[in-house]
């Protein structure tokens, strides 16, 4: 592939706390990811994960090492630079996060908050296509109480997705749910990437899921490796 990464994580480190409790978490993480990829990231609970997806997201500033997230270096960027990034780039957490007062529709039309010059209907009627593409046109106005642990999901995946952002990242997107809502949930993501040409980054622990991914990183006490397909 001769094009640019879209992800460009190189000798990044991170740490936490401060003084004699200053604890280093990821130790030189490197790697690269590119247009329309979608890459797996494994690897044991508190070994980082959910820290790199937070620097790659600018959700949290980047310590050391470089990390370019669409041409753009996230170390030292001032704010305005990292609120770029977050507006392209859409969000998928193990729990929904979905608001309990607002019913679907208006949960994916809050992804939009963020993009102002799209005007009301353009919003209104993009929510409603949008869940219509997860399999949920029967659901738009139900509230998440309604709704089982897999439709909420599939909300949180169109609200992740409704604004068209670069990149998605998702932080065990399928931990939650059964086999079938799992296998569900990536799929379509994996159908709306192809068709937005987005890149798709998701931590996992489901081996169940993993045929899905184009490619598959571990991350093992805060040291990042790719892993061969052939054992995968
Ligand atoms: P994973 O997602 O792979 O489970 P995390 O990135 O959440 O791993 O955590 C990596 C390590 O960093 C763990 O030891 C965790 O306890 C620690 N950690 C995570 N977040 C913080 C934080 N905000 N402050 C201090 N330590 C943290
Ligand atoms: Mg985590």
């Amino acid at each position: 592939m001769a094009l640019e990464p879209v992800i460009a994580i190189d000798k990044v480190n991170h740490y936490y706390g401060s003084g004699s409790l200053r604890k280093q978490i990821l130790f030189e993480a490197t790697a690269s990811i590119y247009p329309g990829e979608i890459v797996f990231m494994t690897g044991p609970s508190g070994s980082g994960k959910t820290t790199l997806l937070t620097l790659i997201g600018a959700l949290r500033s980047t310590q050391e090492g470089s990390l370019k997230v669409l041409g753009r270096e996230l170390r030292n960027a001032p704010s305005r630079e990292l609120v770029k990034v977050r507006r392209n780039v859409g969000y998928i957490f193990q729990a929904h996060n979905l608001l309990k007062s607002l019913t679907a529709r208006q949960n994916v039309q809050m992804a939009l908050d963020l993009h102002p010059e799209i005007p009301s209907p353009v919003v209104y009627a993009r929510s409603c296509e949008m869940l219509k593409e997860v399999g949920l046109g029967d659901f738009i106005n139900q509230y998440p109480h309604n709704l089982s642990g897999g439709q909420k999901q599939r909300v949180a995946i169109a609200r992740a997705l409704v604004s068209q952002p670069k990149i998605v990242l998702a932080d065990e997107p399928t931990a939650a749910l059964d086999k079938q809502s799992g296998r569900d949930v990536v799929e379509i993501m994996q159908r709306l990437a192809k068709q937005q040409g987005c890149t798709i980054l998701i931590v996992t622990h489901d081996n169940r899921i993993l045929d899905v991914a184009d490619r598959i990183i571990n991350m093992e006490d805060g040291y990042l490796t790719a892993v061969d397909p052939a054992i995968a």
